[in-house]
Formats: structure tokens, sequence, C-alpha cells
């Protein structure tokens, strides 16, 4: 399997662990988180810091976890810094000062927050990573996110599904996410692990030639980057008759810009339908899109279900127990594996997503109109 060039976040350790993703064993194990005595939980602060408001998952991710704490007697301070790591990182500063008891972090860029990782350390207070690792800090006690890689898998499977039929040769483009977001590479590389042999069989052909991490990455999963680097593989590779039948995309906002770039390049016409441009995270516009025909599909990672299992992780480390974790293997964050909770991530595309979204209580059939 050829991965290419992939961002300075990501150790071939990583790539390993992440290869061996399946089928590890759920148990709880011996961590040992920095504090957690049972007597000082109740009522305590936890500090919750969020990246960004201008994606909706982490509006939702921000709600339920600050909800389902309160629920169970916790304060909460609630944080976002909308990508802006000096922002997130004093937001952690703050937080600390203010006594909290324990810190829930989604990062921004995984390797920017050592120092603050360690005053919290020094401070005696836990941290739980919360859907993207926290890398090169031991000072992370747990990880509670989905299965990374398998989403990578499910987002190429469904390209391929998408793609099924289609009289080729198939021409594909390639987006992957943040370069500072670990989880990035692992979709990537589930998604490779896929396409890579659909390429090196003729199957499907990279048109741009731009295959590796490094290039097709994009910085904050930003939507009008890859928008301006949609246009430009249009521009520059698909001159003449050339279309593009699938793009690989790791996340519904990078699916916007790209399927707005198609359409401003004449795509989107029952003369010139788009391609299959598959996503992530099931946000309501791109569920939307799903059902306009427009977007293919999405990866549905159910928000609910990990605020639910952080919280649980949470309230279990501060009565001073031990968190329930189903996988010890797989997410070495430069300095130790830390022990995680995976959910499982689901395909969701036109063909289930009233099953899955509608019937899972995710959106009405009201706010999908
Ligand atoms: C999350 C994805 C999300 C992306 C952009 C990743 O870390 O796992 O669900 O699409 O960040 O916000």
């Amino acid at each position: 399997m050829r991965l290419g060039r992939i961002g300075g976040v990501v150790s071939v350790m990583a790539l390993a662990a992440a290869l061996t993703a399946c089928g590890s064993s759920q148990k709880t194990v011996d961590a040992q988180p920095s504090a957690g005595s049972g007597a000082g939980a109740a009522g305590a602060l936890i500090g919750v810091t969020m990246p960004t408001k201008s994606s909706e998952r982490w509006i939702h991710d921000g709600d339920n976890v600050k909800s389902q704490l309160e629920k169970l007697g916790y304060q909460v301070d609630l944080q976002y810094a909308e990508n802006d790591i000096p922002t997130q990182a004093n937001q952690i500063e703050n937080q600390i000062t203010k006594g909290a008891k324990l810190l829930i972090v989604a990062s921004i860029d995984g390797t920017a927050i050592t120092s603050q990782l360690q005053q919290a350390a020094d401070n005696k207070i836990p941290v739980i990573a919360y859907d993207r690792l926290i890398r090169n800090s031991p000072n992370v006690d747990y990880y509670a996110t989905f299965d990374n890689f398998k989403v990578g898998v499910q987002q190429a499977t469904s390209l391929l599904k998408g793609l099924e039929g289609k009289k080729g040769p198939l021409n594909v483009e390639l987006f992957a996410g943040s370069p500072d977001d670990n989880n990035a590479t692992f979709f990537f590389q589930g998604a490779m692990s896929v396409l890579q042999p659909k390429i090196d069989d003729g199957t499907l052909t990279v048109k741009s030639g731009q295959t590796d991490f490094k290039t097709t990455a994009i910085l904050r999963w930003d939507p009008a980057t890859a928008q301006k680097r949609m246009e430009d593989i249009l521009t520059t590779t698909y001159t003449g008759d050339a279309k593009v039948d699938g793009v690989l995309s790791p996340y519904d906002g990078i699916s916007i810009g790209i399927l707005s770039a198609l359409k401003s390049n004449g795509y989107g016409t029952s003369g010139q339908p788009y391609p299959i441009v598959t996503g992530q995270d099931a946000e309501l516009a791109s569920v939307k899109s799903i059902i306009a025909g427009e977007q293919y599909s999405t990866i549905f990672k159910d928000t609910r279900k990990l605020a639910e299992q952080t919280v649980k992780m949470a309230d279990a480390v501060l009565k001073g127990g031990k968190p329930e974790v189903n996988n010890t293997k797989d997410y070495e964050n430069g300095t130790k594996v830390v022990p995680a909770y995976l959910l499982d991530p689901v395909i969701v595309d036109k063909t289930n997503y009233q099953e899955i979204i509608v019937g899972g209580n995710y959106y009405t059939e009201d706010q999908l109109k």
C-alpha cells in the first residue's frame, strides 16, 4: 500500500496502529489519571474547549457535553476558539485558573497545547481528548472518539459504490483534512487503503496527479480553501472533454466548497451531473444536499453518543474510578498510547438517511425540508 508522504503530525507508529484498528475487545485498563479522589467530584467545575462554531457538529458536541455534565451536577465552562490556536490555549489556561477539576479538549492543533497540559498535570487535573487526539504530550489521560480509520474506509467504500456502473476510465480527485488534526491522516489512510488498489489497477485515475496527503490536505478544514483547490484542479487538469467522476471529500464543509467549484464549472445540470462527492458529519446543509441529489454521501457520527461516552469517562475519573475503554493500542500520541473509547461511524446516503438520521431523531423531517 502506498500512502505517499504524510504531514509531520503522523508517526509511522500511528499508521501501524491504525492498520490494526479492527477488533480490539472492550475492556477497562489501569490508566492513571492525574486526579480523581471521589470526594471532590460533586459540583466540580469541568472545562470544555471546542475548536469552532463555524461547523455545526462542534456546536452539537459542545451542547451535548455541557447538558449531560450538568445533568450529573457538574458545573461547565464551555469555550469555542474559532480555530485560533492561541485563543484555545488561553481558554485552557483560564479554566485551570478558575479551578477546573477536569478538562475535556477538542483541539485545533493537536500538538500546540503541550505547555497548557503540563500546567494541568502540575495541578493534578486530568485531561480527556475529545474526538481529536492530543499529540506530543504525556498529559492526556483518555481519548473518546470514533473509529477514525474506519471513517476513511467508509468514505472510500461509498465513493466506489456511487461510481458503480459508470463507464470507465473513472477520474477521481482526492481531498484530505487539516494536517494538524491527527484524525485527518487516519481518515486519509483509511480511504487510501480502499482506493489505492483501484488506482493501481487502473479502475480509477487521479487526473491531477495529486495523491499524497500533504498536497491534498486542507488547512483547518476550510471550505473556501477546498473550493479554491477544486477550481484550480478543474482549470488546469479538466480541459477539453475530461470530466471528474468522483471526489473523495473528508468533511461536509469541504464537500460544500467542492460542489460550488464544480457548479461554477458547469456541473450540476442534467447534461453534466455532479460527480460522486463524499463527506462527513451529517451536517444539516449536507444532508439536504444529499436529498437533493448533489452530495452523494456523508459519514454520520452521532455526537450525542460521543458526548455520552465522554461524560461517562469524566464522571468515572472524577469519582476516582476507571472509565470504560475499548482500545488500548491504536492511538499513540508521540509519547504514549492513549487509552480510548471508539464509537462506530455509519455511512449515510439517499437510501438510508430516513432510517438513520430521521429515525434516529438526529434531525426531524421538517428540518430537512
Ligand atoms: C472530526 C470530523 C470533522 C473535522 C472537521 C475532525 O477532527 O473528526 O468529524 O469533520 O474534524 O471539523
